[in-house]
């Protein structure tokens, strides 16, 4: 048979019950697993046999979620964390560390940018942000000797602004270094970034995946494809003996499929211990089971409420890579064919005091920090998720004073566009 597409690995990927077992992912909530002998638990803490003893390192119920996810993304392996901080920490801190340089693409989410710029940058690492539209050469120039990694998001939250994933991979495959993917608004329902060259797929697991605003958590996806071992000097975590971990090597005894992963719980889940809870997996399960169908409906009232914010004067701009006349429409059409999410993002007319007072007059979507929920909901980022950047870093994130972030959810786009046009009315008054 060939193998099952996104949508039936949505449904069914990841647990494989046997004869007579539950038929729904079981939630072991327990915190630790009961051995006979203490050789046989000695056996698990060295790695040699796979199994479980204690949740901060693994747990069946987020395992079968993991193996779920890396299914839909195409990857050889997967974990789960507790949110999607933890994800994009833990997936650079896995092969950069102090001394060490990252470049990042410019258009990313603020919690992230404020990880790397701020907290990861005392930790010692240092990164260079690029505009999306960086030029081949413009990236070259970017990469030093102790470069480790490239990273950049599908389509940026807030921006919108949707990655080249091929320029960027390219780049980074030019200069011996993963490009780590975080692929949170795409989801692997509309955008594998392994089938066009990343190596590592990072996801908030708390949007679009959950997509019920039920639980914080995130996940990251190996694609198995970067060979550590060319490049053993660079990735010497990943291609040395692990002191800290009775010296094992990850990449001879995992190979290049299994090598990251294993690190990544072995060392920084076991170090830093920012563990998804066995009953949050749970409830992402639950929604990862009709993401497919979800993500349809979110891309068609994103597509219904562009269109009609593109044709309104009250509008200054609108920004949704469905629009043809979008800067990264192109792109979209190579990257998203099927439709990219169902964030638009657009200015008010009259700035910032305009859009907060368009915000408070919306009857249906509320205000919230928050995004790719099935509710409709919007935030302005300015005063909010990125009010720790000054003007010429929201300017190279995408980010105007005037934008308004607006997350379509499930409900009708009859009904959201009247909403959006009663509050842009009484904005005029
Ligand atoms: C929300 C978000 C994050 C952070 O995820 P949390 O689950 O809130 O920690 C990272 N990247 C992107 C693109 C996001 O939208």
């Amino acid at each position: 048979m060939k193998k099952p597409t996104v949508e039936t690995i949505c449904v069914q990927g990841g647990y494989r019950p046997k004869n007579g077992e539950p038929r729904q992912v079981p939630i072991v909530q327990s915190t630790t697993f009961k051995y006979d002998t203490g050789e046989d638990m000695g056996k698990l803490f060295d790695l040699e046999a796979s199994g479980y003893f204690y949740t901060r390192l693994q747990n069946p119920t987020n395992d079968a979620v993991a193996a779920k996810i890396a299914e839909m993304e195409g990857g050889t392996a997967a974990m789960l964390t507790s949110s999607g901080q933890a994800a994009n920490f833990y997936a650079v801190f896995n092969i950069a560390s102090c001394g060490d340089h990252v470049i990042s693409c410019s258009s990313i989410y603020g919690g992230t940018f404020n990880l790397f710029s701020v907290t990861m940058k005392k930790m010692g690492i240092d990164f260079t942000f690029l505009s999306p539209d960086a030029s081949e050469e413009e990236l070259d120039a970017a990469f030093r000797p102790n470069t480790k990694a490239v990273f950049g998001e599908t389509i940026a939250n807030p921006a919108l602004r949707v990655l080249d994933i091929e320029k960027f991979a390219r780049a980074a495959h030019r200069h011996g270094v993963p490009l780590i993917v975080d692929n949170t608004f795409a989801t692997p329902v509309n955008c594998r970034p392994f089938e066009w060259g990343a190596d590592i797929v990072t996801h908030s697991t708390t949007k679009y995946m959950d997509g019920h605003g039920s639980g914080v958590g995130g996940c990251i996806v190996d694609s198995g494809k970067f060979d550590w071992s060319r490049y053993p000097d660079r990735f010497a975590g990943l291609c040395t003996p692990d002191e800290s971990y009775h010296g094992v090597t990850y990449v001879e005894r995992f190979g290049i499929g299994g090598a990251f992963i294993t690190k990544a719980t072995a060392q920084l889940m076991r170090d830093f211990g920012s563990i998804q809870s066995p009953q949050n997996a749970f409830l992402l399960n639950m929604g990862l089971e009709s993401l497919h169908v979800r993500m349809k409906r979110h891309c068609e009232n994103g597509q219904a409420v562009a269109e009609f914010l593109a044709n309104d004067p009250r509008v200054s701009w609108v920004s949704y890579c469905g629009l043809p006349t979008d800067r990264d429409y192109t792109l979209a059409q190579k990257y998203l064919p099927n439709g990219s999410c169902g964030v638009v993002s657009f200015g008010v007319k009259g700035g910032r005091a305009a859009a907060e007072a368009f915000m408070r007059n919306l009857k249906i979507a509320a205000i919230e920090t928050h995004v790719a929920d099935a509710r409709t909901c919007c935030l302005h980022p300015a005063s909010t998720t990125h009010r720790q950047m000054n003007d010429e870093e929201l300017l190279a994130a995408g980010v105007s004073p005037d934008l308004v972030r607006f997350s379509c959810g499930l409900e009708s786009a009859e009904d959201l566009i009247a909403d959006i046009d009663q509050a842009l009315a009484a904005v005029n008054v």
